[in-house]
């Protein structure tokens, strides 16, 4: 791609947007960026790129500024239904995310990971086998490094893993990763998304540009990634609990892969779903060359991320559990299904737009108390109330009292939102933070 003296427009001034503005400029690129945020918040970085010539378009976006551009490249998180945007594309404007940008320049094998759930676990991973391995790994994309930072200097790793979002896949064109893992699919974001069916489309786009010498892994029983896959080119390879010809599968207790068998006894991962993750990772190392025995060591000694089902302890005779990284009801589903019942079940954040009817079942079936949290605790409560006590709460401390109201011994207690975090908090890392000082605090108390 022709970058130098052309009008481009970077849309989203965060860590990527400003590595993207750099990098345009290195390249020759007439470089303006455009962010909603007030100049006040932008300061540090309007103070990086004003002196390189880059303007910075803040507190909102003009069409001025987009009709400008002849290439618009999005930060992750900004959607391709933002209003100045439509009006570029029905101009014919070329708008790509800054993966795809990134992805031009980038020369070594890539694995390319995405799903709605499990896609920082699996991405870890995966970055920890091959470490384990001997290679020299770039961990980032979605978590992390932005791809576009090492792009054009990536010969100093062996193999790149991308985790990568349905924003940033949905804004790809010729991205083509050696090995592209789709772990699952279920509703998420469709604040964001034109509709559901757009946001499958975007996942899928992972495989796009992939030729029968690549590998695509999947989780074999998910209908909507079966639905899509006479459209993929590359050597399939599914995940699953029925054993298949070509495929890697988990009979309960091992995990079976052409004629080697993973016996993951003493791995720290809890939970069928994290199964999933494992089977993938395998599947993927594998064909990157690593070997079994090295695979197995690293996924047994592989420690959780933080926030992902994660054990507190007991407290009161009752069990734990923070899952503030489910922002979901596919992520929550995975959660309620590897916790014990009874649960009390602390939910709600900000409303994404999506129907919660997925959790209904399980709800009836292991939850004893619904405590509801958010702006969406009111839609929560109606979807899955019915036959469920729900309790309200202002806050995520009063939720918590609510729980110790109705507690007894051996209940599971699960915070699992399956909402996104921003009506309360910065972040989920900062939900989950408050929600285990909260119970340190009751410990204690
Ligand atoms: P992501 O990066 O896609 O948000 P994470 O690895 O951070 O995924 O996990 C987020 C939450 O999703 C976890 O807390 C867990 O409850 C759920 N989860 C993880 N892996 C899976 C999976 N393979 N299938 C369904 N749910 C999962």
């Amino acid at each position: 791609m022709k970058l130098k003296d052309k009008n481009v427009l970077v849309v989203g001034l965060g860590k990527t947007g400003l590595e993207t503005a750099m990098f345009l400029y290195e390249k020759g690129a007439q470089v303006r960026v455009s962010d909603m945020s007030t100049p006040e918040k932008l300061a540090k970085e309007i103070e990086l790129l004003g002196p390189k010539g880059i303007e910075v378009e803040s507190g909102g976006h003009t069409d001025e500024t987009f009709l400008w551009a002849e290439l618009i490249v999005l930060s992750p998180g900004v959607p391709y239904t933002t209003p100045e945007v439509r009006k570029a594309l029905k101009e014919n404007i070329e708008v790509i995310s800054e993966v795809e940008l990134a992805s031009i320049f980038i020369t070594k094998p890539v694995i390319a990971v995405t799903g709605s759930n499990g896609k920082t676990t699996t991405c870890t991973l995966i970055s920890e086998i091959l470490k384990k391995c001997g290679k020299k790994v770039f961990l980032g994309a979605n978590i992390g490094t932005p791809l576009i930072s090492i792009a054009d200097r990536d010969s100093e790793y062996d193999v790149l893993v991308l985790e990568l979002s349905s924003f940033q896949l949905q804004g790809v064109y010729s991205f083509r990763p050696d090995i592209a893992v789709v772990l699952n699919i279920s509703p998420n974001h469709l604040d964001h998304h034109e509709s559901y069916t757009e946001y499958i489309e975007s996942k899928m786009k992972i495989a796009m540009n992939q030729r029968s010498d690549d590998i695509f892994i999947y989780k074999s029983d998910d209908e909507e990634i079966n639905n899509r896959l006479p459209r993929v080119k590359a050597n399939k390879i599914p995940f699953g609990d029925a054993l298949s010809e070509n495929g890697i599968s988990y009979n309960g207790c091992c995990v079976r892969y052409e004629n080697e068998i993973y016996e993951l006894s003493g791995m720290k991962l809890r939970g069928r779903h994290n199964i999933d993750n494992i089977m993938a990772a395998i599947a993927g190392t594998r064909a990157l060359g690593c070997e079994p025995v090295q695979i197995k060591k690293a996924v047994i000694e592989f420690d959780p991320l933080p926030h992902r089902n994660e054990y507190l302890g007991e407290v009161r005779g009752a069990y734990f559990y923070n899952d503030s990284k489910s922002t979901s009801p596919g992520a929550t589903l995975s959660a309620l299904e590897s916790t014990r019942a009874p649960v009390i079940l602390i939910a709600g954040g900000k409303d994404k737009g999506v129907s919660y009817d997925a959790l209904s079942n399980i709800v009836n079936e292991k939850v004893k108390v619904l405590v509801l949290i958010g702006e969406a605790r009111q839609r929560m409560s109606e979807e899955l109330g019915g036959n469920v006590r729900s309790i309200m709460a202002d806050t995520l401390k009063g939720a918590v009292d609510s729980v110790l109201d109705n507690l007894e011994p051996r209940d599971s207690v699960l915070f699992s939102p399956a909402c996104s975090s921003f009506d309360m908090f910065e972040s989920y890392e900062d939900r989950g933070r408050r929600f285990k000082e909260i119970v340190e605090n009751i410990r204690y108390s």
